[in-house]
Order: structure tokens, then C-alpha cells, then sequence
């Protein structure tokens, strides 16, 4: 699957917000969207040449629009492949918006951030393609796997040993979400139940990105 390789900081710029997309840098005063970085050094206006005359508020239209990309690239899932997810919640029961952000939520590469494995989602998602996370003792290398209540997920003998995932497990001060646990000395992780709206990000307004795609 393709995915966005350009540079990531843009995205949180041309979204005014921290989409934490680039693991310690976005803690750090580096970040240059960060509400601590001075004024003068602070660029938390749309990238380009243009990009403080595009501050206003926009139509409707584009207040639509910003939200889906933020989601979209918060999650780093393309275009096309997030217009098939939400067609496929779009076919549930129940809450369009709520089921979507479930789904983006039960991605495999999602949760192994969530475990503190990788420091960032494309790090989760590296690896996942390199075959160091396990389902059910079973590897998998597609990131957008989407996990199910009851499943386990762990890391393989070699990746315990990574540096990087060590690291990340000491470094990073990031509470689980109620819907995963720890088991094994946080080496595995298991889903306990679906995401329900209280236990995702609230600054995401959803409801917006179903009118957008209700248009
Ligand atoms: Fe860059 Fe992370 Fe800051 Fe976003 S939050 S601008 S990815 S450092």
C-alpha cells in the first residue's frame, strides 16, 4: 500500500495542529507547531509562500475537509483507503463517525503505537511491514489489519531485543487506552473490548467528516 513519504511537520502545519507524527520531536520545542516555541520561532501557519494569508477560517466546505484530512493523516491511511472505510462504517448499525474513528483505532499499526512500541504510527507501521509484530502468535505484515475484540498482540523474540522498541517502552509517557491491556511485562497487549467515543481523542469531531461525505 502507498503511503505519504513527504515531510510530515507540514501536515500538522497546514492543519494548525500537533498530529504527533514524528515520535519524541513532537514533545520536544523542535515541534514547530509547539504552543512553548516563541512567537518568533513558531511556524504554526500553513506551509508555502501564502500560507499565514490562508489563517481565515474557511467555508464550510473546507472546515469539512480540514477535519477529514486531520483524521486521515493522523492516521496515516490515504485517501482512497479511508473513503472505503467509511463506506464499509457507513454500512453499520449505529454511529457513522464513532464506528470510523473505532475502526482507524483497531488498525494494527494504530494499537502498536498505542502499546508504546513505536514512538510514532509510521514507526509502528515499519514494524509491522517487517514482520516483527505477532496476532494471536501469528505474524502479520499488513499495518491496516484491523483487530477484533480478544485478539493478542505481541513482538517477536528478535524485536524484544530492538533498541528502539526498549526505548521507546522506557522513554515514552503515554497511558494505554481502556480498551487494551498489558500482559507479559508489557510484551503483549490485548484488545478487551471495541473503542467507544470516551476513549478516542475528543479534539476529532467526526459528525464533520460524515457531512462531508454525505455531500
Ligand atoms: Fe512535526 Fe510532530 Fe510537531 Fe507535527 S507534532 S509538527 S510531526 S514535530
Amino acid at each position: 500500500m502507498a503511503r505519504y513519504t513527504g515531510p510530515v511537520c507540514r501536515l500538522c502545519r497546514r492543519e494548525h495542529a500537533k498530529l504527533f507524527l514524528k515520535g519524541e520531536r513532537c514533545y520536544s520545542l523542535k515541534c514547530p507547531v509547539s504552543e512553548a516555541v516563541t512567537d518568533r520561532h513558531s511556524r504554526a501557519y500553513p506551509p508555502g509562500q501564502h500560507g499565514r494569508d490562508r489563517m481565515r477560517q474557511g467555508s464550510e466546505y473546507q472546515v469539512q475537509l480540514r477535519e477529514k484530512q486531520k483524521v486521515r493523516r493522523t492516521y496515516g491511511v490515504l485517501e482512497k483507503q479511508f473513503r472505503n472505510m467509511y463506506a464499509d462504517a457507513n454500512r453499520r448499525q449505529g454511529i457513522t463517525g464513532e464506528i470510523l474513528l473505532a475502526m482507524l483505532e483497531l488498525r494494527l499499526d494504530n494499537v502498536v503505537f498505542r502499546a508504546r512500541y513505536g514512538s510514532s504510527r509510521s514507526q509502528a507501521r515499519q514494524l509491522v511491514r517487517h514482520g516483527h509484530v505477532l496476532v494471536n502468535s501469528k505474524r502479520v505484515t499488513i499495518p491496516s489489519y484491523r483487530l477484533s475484540p480478544g485478539d493478542k498482540i505481541s513482538l517477536t523474540e528478535p524485536a524484544r531485543e530492538m533498541a528502539v522498541v526498549r526505548r521507546n517502552l522506557e522513554m515514552i509517557d503515554r497511558a494505554m487506552p481502556a480498551w487494551m491491556a498489558s500482559e507479559d511485562g508489557l510484551w503483549e497487549v490485548s484488545i478487551l473490548s471495541e473503542p467507544k467515543r470516551s476513549e478516542i481523542d475528543e479534539t476529532v469531531k467526526e459528525q464533520l467528516i460524515v457531512e462531508l461525505y454525505s455531500k
